[in-house]
């Protein structure tokens, strides 16, 4: 087994949005890690909640902005959801589709019918994010599922990343239909469900799979519901202090800066550093002591150590706003983070 990181693993799953690229751009160093992966002969997965594209545009995509990748590589939310309408349906059986045009395929080349209306009488509906999705559609959707369609949905986040902020995800179309319904779906498909993290490993025969996300509320959440190790870089979504008040089944094996962590030691990233907190407790230059109030971080360091230090006590209890600075380097670190401060 390698020393580094990444070594300790016979397969690595990139999500994608925030890990390997933030909306259109690559974020600096992912390609030139996926590269170093494949030089040592790791076997990568790419795994996106993103049902509007199908794994071959999705590949296509990434190779366009440098980074290596084979359709085959790829599992979208969209083709992990025509298989399960495959497994649980009879051949040719007709379904509903609620989405892109990229799931609309999956669903035809996994043998099922894609119909767009409540009269062809399909037994299920399958509801993924798409640009043109529309009241006349999601209004087929309810007569479908009130006349016992099974209504499966590809994921259900809230929001889609864009360069004008946030925008609705497939999770507020899903809650359109919820709304209208009074229900939820009786199938969801993407992360935070340990599905497509599954399917990488049971493709590349992996044993010992990681994934690298950028969420804990998906990400990270699918990687503990599948018992797998994770590790959070903090180039996208999640940042500090939603690490610092994670809960038990959103926390990961390890955090970085960015995927340059896979090619250092594991105990460089590895979460918490110690459960104690106790006088002593020390890393990177950072110290933290235990006192009347809480916990005092003081000395100076990298961002990633202090963070490590401190899940250690938050963690085991002591609540964010307990933490106290002890030296200038603490003082503007704990102030970027956006954390309440106590004086
Ligand atoms: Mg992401």
């Amino acid at each position: 087994m390698s020393d580094h990181l990444a070594g300790g693993y016979d397969l690595v799953i990139f999500d994608l949005d925030g890990v390997v690229f933030l909306i259109d751009r690559p974020i600096p160093g992912a390609a030139e890690a996926i590269d170093q992966l494949r030089s040592g002969a790791t076997p990568i997965a790419f795994a996106t909640n993103n049902a509007s594209r199908r794994a071959a545009d999705v590949a296509a995509l990434l190779t366009g902005m440098g980074v290596n990748a084979e359709p085959a590589e790829v599992l979208t939310s969209a083709g992990a959801a025509a298989a399960l309408l495959a497994e649980r349906l009879p051949a040719g059986a007709p379904v509903l589709v609620v989405g892109a045009e990229a799931l609309r395929a999956e669903v035809r080349d996994a043998g099922l019918t894609p119909v767009d209306s409540a009269e062809d009488e399909p037994v299920a509906v399958v509801q993924g994010y798409g640009p043109e999705v529309g009241w006349k559609i999601l209004a087929e959707a309810v007569v479908a599922v009130r006349a016992g369609a099974t209504w499966f949905a590809t994921n259900t986040d809230r929001t889609l990343p864009s360069p004008r902020g946030p925008l609705p995800g497939n999770g507020s179309l899903v809650a359109v239909l919820r709304t209208a319904l009074d229900r939820d779906p009786d199938v969801v498909v993407g992360k935070p469900q340990p599905g497509l993290f599954r399917t990488a490993a049971a493709q590349s025969r992996a044993e010992r799979p990681l994934t690298v996300g950028d969420r804990l509320d998906t990400d990270i959440q699918g990687a503990v519901t599948a018992g797998m190790d994770s590790l959070l870089v903090l180039t996208g979504v999640s940042g500090p202090a939603d690490l610092l008040t994670a809960p038990e089944d959103r926390r990961p094996t390890y955090v970085a800066a960015d995927m340059s962590g896979l090619f250092r030691p594991a105990d460089e990233a590895r979460l918490p550093v110690t459960g104690g907190g106790g006088p002593g407790d020390e890393i990177g230059g950072w110290r933290l002591t235990r006192n009347a109030d809480g916990v005092e971080l003081d000395g100076s360091g990298t961002p990633v150590d202090a963070l490590r230090l401190l899940c250690g006590v938050t963690w085991t209890g002591v609540p964010v706003t307990a933490i106290t600075a002890g030296s200038t380097d603490a003082r503007e670190l704990l102030a970027s983070w956006n954390l309440p401060e106590q004086h």
